[in-house]
């Protein structure tokens, strides 16, 4: 194989399509948005990494990932329940390194829970993490992409964004919810180079998932094994978890030149859950 000092500028664009652009990850610390970080980064973008976790963990995650795809990659901390730290992850990124290219909404969080007994307060923060985090990142990063003719805007919906399950109300609220917004988006955004769309990932054996085991566990009186084959995997009829790579992978393809016309969709990475 060619080493990239002699390969001619196309060949290297396609190795590295993403070179030159800064793309920033919300909820990146952990499960899908790492795996999206990872794979921007390897596409060749500087990386913003966002979430909550431990410094030195997410120190020694952006060294690995410096090393490994030789890059800039930086950390932003932001608590996203807040408007103000939404805006203030993106000025601080526009800052640094004088624009964004790629900004993926990818941070949430999940409550099971039969509807007469959700508490309101996990109704307000998964809405306000899950729906309008994207919405502030988004007003806030829109004006620069218009200007600069050039922008996508991924976001992290679910395949509960196109079809609901029980137990999972505001969840489910707030991923139809953001589809509606991708959408809106995508049309204000068409004339000037800017795309959005949603992916709706079904299970991903991640964090989020894990903790749900339990919660479901509970609410349905059974084992987590029972809650595994017969509730998440039930509805997935290629009967796998997919990996965080996958999703990274159609984060760069429409992050890329060659999605500059797919705009406004909501992309299934489901195994066949929502052709039911
Ligand atoms: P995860 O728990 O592994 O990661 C969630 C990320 O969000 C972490 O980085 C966490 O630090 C961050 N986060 C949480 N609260 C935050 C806050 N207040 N401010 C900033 N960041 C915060 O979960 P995941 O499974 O990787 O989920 C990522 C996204 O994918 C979510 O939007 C989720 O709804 C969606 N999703 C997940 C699955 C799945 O099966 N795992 C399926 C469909 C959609």
């Amino acid at each position: 194989m060619l080493g990239s000092e002699t390969m001619a500028p196309a060949a290297l664009h396609m190795q590295r399509p993403l070179a030159g652009q800064v793309a920033i990850v919300t909820g990146s610390t952990s499960g899908i948005g790492l795996g999206i970080l990872e794979q921007m980064a390897a596409a060749g973008a500087t990386v913003v990494m966002n979430g909550l976790g431990d410094i030195s963990q997410i120190e020694d995650a952006l060294t690995r990932i410096r090393t490994a795809h030789d890059i800039e990659a930086i950390y932003v901390p932001a608590d996203l329940m807040e408007p103000k730290a939404c805006v203030e992850m993106i000025t601080a990124t526009e800052q640094r390194f004088g624009k964004i290219d790629i900004l993926v909404n990818n941070a949430g969080i999940q409550h099971v829970s039969p509807i007469e007994s959700f508490p309101p307060e996990k109704w307000d923060a998964i809405l306000a993490l899950n729906l309008s985090s994207a919405f502030h990142a988004i007003c806030a990063s829109f004006a620069g992409m218009k200007a600069r003719g050039h922008g996508r805007i991924i976001n992290v919906a679910s395949a509960h964004g196109l079809v609901a399950s029980p137990f999972k109300s505001a969840y489910v609220a707030a991923k139809h919810g953001i589809i509606g917004l991708t959408k809106t988006v995508a049309l204000e955004g068409a004339e000037f180079g800017v795309t959005a769309n949603a992916i709706c990932p079904g299970y991903v054996w991640t964090p989020l998932v894990e903790k749900q085991i339990d919660d479901q566990a509970k609410s349905h009186g059974i084992s987590r094994d029972e809650v595994i084959k017969n509730i998440l995997l039930a509805q997935q009829p290629n009967k796998r978890f997919a990996e965080t790579s996958e999703i990274g992978a159609l984060a760069v393809f429409l992050a890329s030149d060659a999605a500059q016309s797919i705009t406004g969709t909501a992309l299934p990475v489901d195994g066949g859950w929502t052709a039911h």
